[in-house]
């Protein structure tokens, strides 16, 4: 069975045209699959006899919505998909001056095993494909109203491990007969996976790249990231200066204010130090507690902060949405397994 939410446009016309239609069908479906459509029948400008033949031929499974919960405070919406074969993903929307922005999740689970991060506590169980990433723009799209402006891939899972279907989905979510958002109007965050990071600035997209530094000392980033035992800050900082020098995109650091471990004034001043001669934005998050976890919120974020902009380095802190409704990283996915993992005991 063919999986025809992961073909792009090209794709989708050698298909159809392997089916004998002619290829001006490659543009129908494939505007279609952008708006979110449950079933062929729905593909209303096709044959019957075509809409027959591509039931037999494709799958075409929607995400339903397993829990949805809606913060009262600021309209954010978080969303537990479940997926055909039974998985659960996570996407939030998030409504800024600046347009809808959806957070979507790149894997189910995480294997990165980031020690601050409730997504990556069980593990991985599997990669999404091209189709699953861009259902979750769609559907979010399509349940809650808001048309979608903005998508980051900082939810569930590592998108530099899970590069191929990535890719391709930027390809669908871009295009014109799609849902046509820019690439200036997405980012994607990664932990450090420097083959990744390589690989994307050899696309040259002009999408925005967030790189969670978190530490900018060996010692202490391996201690809270064992991406860096394999990669480490140092290789990070000279692929990033190499990222900036072909693509010409300022990237975005982010950096969770952990008490008493990566707070400190030096640690302020080695981050500048490393990101001299490329303009760096480093982003400061306040940690979400994480009941698994040892790390406490700092209380020095607006000390560090001015010791960046000391340097001479744009430093905001993030505005924190949805604190109300769990929408902090796999949260939610979390309390779901859990209460699952009660009910079968
Ligand atoms: N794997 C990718 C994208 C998913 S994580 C990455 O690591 O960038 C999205 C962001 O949330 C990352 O910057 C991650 O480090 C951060 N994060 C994870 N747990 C957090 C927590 N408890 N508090 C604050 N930020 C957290």
């Amino acid at each position: 069975m063919t999986d025809i939410k992961s073909m792009t446009l090209p794709e989708l016309r050698d298909f159809l045209q392997g089916l004998g239609e002619p290829a001006f069908r490659g543009k129908q479906v494939f505007s279609w699959l952008s708006r979110g459509v449950g079933s062929f029948d729905e593909m209303s400008n096709l044959p019957l006899s075509l809409r027959e033949r591509l039931k037999t031929a494709c799958i075409l499974s929607v995400p339903t919505v397993a829990r949805k919960q809606v913060s009262a405070k600021d309209g954010t919406i978080k969303y537990l998909w479940e997926l055909a074969d039974g998985n659960c993903i996570e996407s939030v929307l998030m409504r800024y001056h600046h347009g809808n922005t959806v957070c979507i999740s790149s894997q189910v689970g995480c294997r990165m095993g980031c020690a601050f991060c409730a997504s990556t506590i069980a593990g991985k169980v599997r990669d999404l494909t091209p189709g699953e990433l861009l259902d979750q723009v769609v559907f979010t799209q399509k349940d809650s109203g808001a048309p979608i402006s903005n998508i980051v891939l900082m939810g569930i899972g590592e998108p530099m491990d899970n590069l191929d279907a990535v890719l391709k989905f930027l390809e669908l979510v871009n295009h014109p007969d799609g849902l046509n958002i820019g690439m200036r109007h997405i980012s994607l965050s990664t932990c450090g996976v420097l083959p990744g990071i390589r690989r994307l600035a050899e696309q040259a997209l002009q999408l925005t790249l967030s790189v969670s530094l978190h530490a900018p000392d060996s010692e202490t980033r391996s201690r809270l990231m064992p991406v860096n035992r394999a990669y480490d800050v140092e290789e990070l900082f000279a692929a990033c200066h190499a990222y900036f020098e072909k693509t010409g995109r300022r990237i975005s650091f982010e950096y969770a204010m952990i008490d008493g471990v990566n707070d400190q004034d030096w640690q302020a001043d080695l981050i500048a130090k490393r990101l001299k001669g490329m303009p760096g934005h480093v982003n400061l998050i306040p940690l979400n507690d994480v009941a698994e976890s040892p790390f406490r919120p700092s209380r020095r974020t607006a000390a560090f902060q001015k010791r960046l902009e000391s340097h001479g380095l744009t430093a905001t802190v993030r505005r924190s949405l949805g604190g109300d409704i769990d929408a902090a990283c796999g949260q939610l996915r979390r309390k779901a397994e859990a209460e699952k993992g009660e009910d079968s005991q």
